[in-house]
């Protein structure tokens, strides 16, 4: 039995930056990887579909050319091979680069397999056992199939094996109306395809408010993507060369026709081919691994960093994990993951970047709020480059100062944001946002203005 230091599960997006600040400290690290170097975000979630966008924002641009004046001649045309082409040559840059910095590491061994515990203490990988005194789960999740009745009968595509997709469907159905559907259906439907996207709520996006919602289906319905809610239920079947996906909405067709299927109605965590029981790690009624606030399972020694453990979804939430655990253990700075401030983007165009809370939630928090509001029609740097789509939200507290939350949806907002986020991070009071001086013509430049206009709910 080879004998380690530390033994890391899954090269997500925690495990490898861990691996090389313990290996750093003169730890002997083993690091077991089933299938792909870099998890989900460098392969089949952040930087494969934020590529994609980038190729779908060119078409539309194309598009748009003569509205800026710009003269193409002939039509705009889509090559979806050179556009997978484009996306491959950037992940595998990615994925390439971890890798060898991984198998060239001092103390540190990259093991290609599926781990498994054997004890609290040990892992198995085909038949071979590593030990040690500290092992971090990092396995990350995979896409959610649903029961859907007839699930079995058609094919469909995940997040994952969109990868592979070279063609152009005629007709893509996706089933789900948040994130990964907003962001693959924009796209498609840029690229040429017809796009309907089923939701079985009553509006895009749930989760956020409802004229978040509201403006992120009128931004996609408006470029011809067709928007069905309310599916309580929906069933599958296949009809000669269609899929056919019955809908239960309150309005319209009681069935929609495509080529090809998209199932992006969420993840679930890689926990459940572990054998966590062997370890003592307990998982929650979702499979996730319940951990403390420093990230340490219900097995001492044991830490879960990332999606598996259900404290965040995302490549930040999961980095911050690897910098909890590292603070807690290298750096004896007892950082925690309840300091953490909500923070994520909707990379559909232009994107939602959200921070804090909603506006739900702050009128059920018990607080004084005051509440801010500015179309993007009212932002001069959107105006002058044509995309005036959406709108800014800010909140604060009426007594503290502070900044509850924000949903920016406009031009550029996926960075805009970070400047609420870091005053938030700050605790300090919007007003001094007001006093700054920031630079013309931008986005950011507003956000002192629409501070200014902030009124009592
Ligand atoms: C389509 C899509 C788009 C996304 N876009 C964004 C975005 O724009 N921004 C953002 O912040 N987040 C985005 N995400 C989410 C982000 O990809 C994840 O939150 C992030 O990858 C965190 O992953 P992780 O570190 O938990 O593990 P993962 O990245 O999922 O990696 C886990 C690794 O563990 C390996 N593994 C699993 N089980 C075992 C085992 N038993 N033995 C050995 N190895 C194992 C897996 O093969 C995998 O390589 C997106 C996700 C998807 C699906």
């Amino acid at each position: 039995m080879a004998a380690y230091d530390a033994i890391i599960i899954g090269t997500g997006q925690a495990g490898p930056s861990l691996a090389f600040r313990l290996a750093g400290a003169g730890m002997k690290v083993a690091v077991v990887e089933r299938h792909l170097v870099g998890g989900t975000c460098v392969n089949t979630g952040c930087t494969p579909t934020k590529a994609l966008v980038a190729s779908a924002y060119a078409a539309r641009t194309a598009r748009r050319a003569a509205e800026y004046g710009v003269v193409i001649g002939g039509d705009i045309g889509i090559d979806m091979w050179r556009v997978k082409a484009r996306k491959d040559v950037i992940v595998a840059a990615s994925r390439n680069g971890l890798t060898s910095a991984l198998e060239n590491a001092a103390n540190i061994t990259l093991y290609r397999g599926h781990a498994r515990f054997a004890s609290p203490r040990a892992v198995e990988i085909a038949g071979e056992r590593l030990r040690a005194e500290r092992i971090f789960i990092n396995v990350g999740g995979r896409a959610l199939v649903p029961p859907m009745p007839g699930i079995n009968e058609v094919p469909y595509l995940t997040n994952s094996s969109m990868m592979d997709v070279d063609f152009l469907p005629h007709h893509l159905i996706i089933v789900g109306g948040s994130y990964i559907g907003l962001e693959f259906g924009q796209m498609y439907r840029r690229f040429g395809s017809e796009v309907t996207i089923i939701e079985m709520a009553p509006r895009l996006v749930r989760h956020e408010d409802e004229d978040v919602s509201a403006a992120i289906k009128d931004i996609i319905e408006l470029e011809g993507v067709d928007v069905r809610l309310n599916a309580e239920c929906i069933s599958l079947a296949k009809r000669g060369d269609e899929i056919i996906a019955k809908v239960d909405c309150t309005a319209g067709a009681p069935e929609v026709a495509g080529s090809h299927l998209l199932l992006a109605v969420g993840r679930r965590p890689n926990t459940d081919d572990l054998d966590l029981d062997k370890a003592g790690v307990r998982c929650d009624e979702r499979g996730y691994i319940v951990v403390d606030d420093r990230l340490q399972t219900t097995a001492p020694g044991v830490w879960a960093l990332g999606d598996c453990n259900g404290k965040g979804a995302f490549t930040h939430t999961a980095y911050n994990d690897f910098e909890i655990v590292a603070a807690n253990l290298l750096d004896r700075d007892p950082r925690r993951v309840s300091e953490r401030i909500t923070a994520y983007a909707l990379y559909i165009d232009p994107p939602l970047g959200r921070v804090g809370m909603t506006l739900a939630q702050a009128r059920t928090s018990g607080r004084r709020v005051l509440a801010g509001e500015r179309p993007m029609t009212r932002v001069a740097r959107a105006v002058e480059k044509g995309e005036t789509a959406g709108f800014m939200k800010i909140l604060a507290d009426a007594d503290s100062k502070q900044i509850l939350g924000a949903s920016l949806l406009g031009t550029g907002c996926d960075e805009v944001i970070h400047g609420i986020l870091d005053l938030m991070y700050a605790k300090a009071p919007y007003n001094l946002l007001q006093r700054t001086m920031p630079i013309h013509p931008t986005v950011s430049e507003l956000l002192p203005t629409l501070l200014g206009d902030l009124h009592p709910l």
